[in-house]
């Protein structure tokens, strides 16, 4: 809600609350469900395009140093550093299907 950048305290974990704005950042039971959903979607895609990009590198050969390691690299360590943001996105797109309520506080700066 204010923009700011301080909700996690690494990329694979978020705060409950905008240390800011003091916005819920789990304003439903199980919303971050809809977070982890958007960061698997983004690992899958990207996953499948180091794989084809992969396959079309080496010509169709199936390639452990040339697909298989950055699929890998990419299947671990996309999901792990895309969290935090993919769960703010998502909170971002809660408020825009469910605006906030009167009784949901903020901290107006
Ligand atoms: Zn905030």
């Amino acid at each position: 809600m204010c923009g700011s950048r301080e909700i996690s305290r690494h990329p694979a974990q978020v705060y409950d609350r905008c240390p800011t704005c003091d916005l819920d950042l789990e304003r439903q039971v199980g919303s971050f469900i809809g977070g982890i959903g958007l960061n698997t979607i983004l690992a899958f895609v990207v996953l499948f395009s180091v794989i084809i990009v992969g396959f079309i590198a080496t010509g169709g050969e199936a390639s452990v140093t040339r697909i298989l390691l950055p699929a890998l690299a990419v299947s671990v360590l996309l999901p792990l550093f895309f969290y935090a943001r993919s769960r703010l996105l998502w909170v971002a797109l809660e408020l825009i299907w469910w605006p906030l309520d009167a009784d949901e506080t903020l901290i107006v700066n």
